[in-house]
């Protein structure tokens, strides 16, 4: 090993271990910092000997599962980040979040298939999907991934590509934790030097106006316009600006790749709905992508949950509004829903594990801000909104918005299409037969 291996009683254990999801504290038998593949090669192979199982933690945005015995694989220490921009593609090491790719890449006129946040690590959004403004033109980031570098459960490190291991690739790409840990991905990116987009905030009050709109306006937009409304309830804190604090606002979020002019006349229903509190929607390049969500970067103690919609009638809105609208007492810091459809219903040119894709048009995500003792009534008040929205769900989840209890298979398993799962324990049982890689919604081996 050339990085640190941490044992709980030694200093920089707790330090090695910080999450950006404070819900869970994570208490491994072992953390490992690696630095290199061969680091990695070594702590799965000491996990395998005894029987352990092994953990990994990227920037601990999914991390709300205990890893309570594990040997952990920290990621952190793998920022290797090669842009080629004859080929339009990137090498991306375990620990690079999407600040930098989006930093690098927008210095040469390319784009990424980024999410929402900037923080997370590109691998561990990318293996669980990869769901981002620019989907429903291009896909998901699974999508365009051409190879990984990845150790496996017998400790080789192994460069998989459609060609190599096909069943592998296949099953890492939308699998997520349970195959191995990827030390590097490549993939595609997209000559995208900039484009129309943005937020809206409008007062709560609007909220019922934005979300009737939206899912009418949804019908027919282009594929090249991503968008999704997040009823928002930010606390008082610094970091929130003056006019959004403590009060509900519904955040329009725009991302449109075609000419400004359209893009400006497919907005124009919304800014007639009435006056906003910020209208930051306009020309904006690809560095300037994350402004398009405003996600927070700080460390939040988050509960999280969401469900998949094949349909948005009027009901469904006026269900969505009595629960987390702004005449609810809801606990909610955000009640998001997202627009799918476009390339997202589509099978990749090389398909993948990503699933439930062409039943779903909507995706809900829902988070609650609170300590430990409030994960009852919150993670109560979600599955009640959830359960409301039951009529139009497909029943079905997106995996990288599945947390704290959904880590069980028998959730867990809700995350891939019927057709998926067996084919993925099968590949589970061929690659890791012993369950190593269980901690995260566990894909157990076939029998
Ligand atoms: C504020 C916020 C916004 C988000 N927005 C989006 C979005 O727009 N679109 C979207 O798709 N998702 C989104 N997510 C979900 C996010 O992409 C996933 O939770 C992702 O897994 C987080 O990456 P991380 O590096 O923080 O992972 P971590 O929490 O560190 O790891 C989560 C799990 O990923 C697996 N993993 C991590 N690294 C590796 C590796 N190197 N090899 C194998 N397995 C690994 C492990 O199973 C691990 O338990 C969001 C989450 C938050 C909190």
């Amino acid at each position: 090993m050339t990085g640190p291996v941490l044992l709980p009683e030694d200093g920089g254990y707790a330090e090695e271990l910080r999450t950006y999801n404070l819900t869970v504290v994570h208490t491994p038998a072992v953390v490992v910092g690696a630095m290199n593949a061969a680091d990695v090669r070594a702590a799965v192979r000491f996990a395998a000997a005894r029987e352990l199982p092994v953990a990994v933690l990227g920037a601990g945005h999914g991390s709300s599962v205990s890893s309570a015995g594990s040997v952990l694989i920290s990621t952190r220490r793998l920022t290797g980040l090669a842009i080629d921009e004859s080929t339009r593609t990137a090498r991306v090491e375990a620990g690079v979040r999407w600040a930098d790719l989006i930093e690098q890449a927008g210095k040469v006129g390319l784009a990424g298939l980024n999410g929402s946040s900037p923080t997370v690590t590109v691998v561990s959004y990318t293996l669980g999907g990869g769901l981002g403004p620019f989907g429903r033109k291009h896909g998901y980031a699974a999508d365009h991934v051409t190879a990984l570098e990845v150790v496996t459960a017998d400790g080789q490190l192994r460069r998989v590509t459609a060609d190599s291991e096909p069943d592998l690739f296949w099953a890492l790409r939308g699998g997520k934790g349970n195959f191995g840990v990827v030390v590097a991905i490549e993939i595609d990116l997209f000559p995208i030097p900039g484009f129309y987009g943005g937020g809206i905030f409008f007062p709560g009050e609007l909220s019922g106006k934005v979300l009737h709109l939206f899912r009418e306006w949804t019908a027919d937009v282009p594929e090249e316009m991503s968008a999704s409304v997040g009823l928002l309830h930010l606390p008082p804190l610094p970091f929130v600006p003056e006019p959004l604090r403590d009060r509900l606002v519904a955040h329009l979020r725009i991302t449109y790749l075609g000419d400004p002019a359209e893009g400006e006349r497919l907005v124009a229903p919304f800014r007639a709905l009435g006056e906003p509190i910020i209208d930051a929607v306009g020309e904006m390049p690809y560095s300037a992508v994350a402004a398009v969500h405003n996600d927070p970067v700080d460390p939040l103690p988050l509960f999280e949950h969401g469900a998949l919609l094949r349909e948005l009638p009027a009901e469904a809105v006026d269900e969505f509004l009595r629960l987390a609208g702004p005449d609810a007492a809801s606990p909610l810091v955000l009640a998001e829903i997202r627009h799918l459809g476009g390339a997202l219903a589509r099978p990749p040119a090389v398909p993948n594990a990503v699933a439930n894709r062409d039943a779903t048009l909507f995706n809900i995500f829902l988070a609650a801000a609170g300590g430990p003792p409030d994960a009852e009534a919150l993670h109560g008040y979600e599955q009640r909104l959830v359960d409301a929205l039951a009529p139009w769900s497909t029943g079905r989840r997106y995996l990288n918005f599945m947390f704290a209890g959904d880590a069980e298979p028998q959730a867990a398993a809700l995350a891939w299409s019927q057709d998926a799962y067996p084919r993925l324990r099968e590949i589970k049982r061929r690659y890791d037969p012993a369950n190593l890689f269980r901690i995260n919604h566990n894909i157990p081996p076939a029998n």
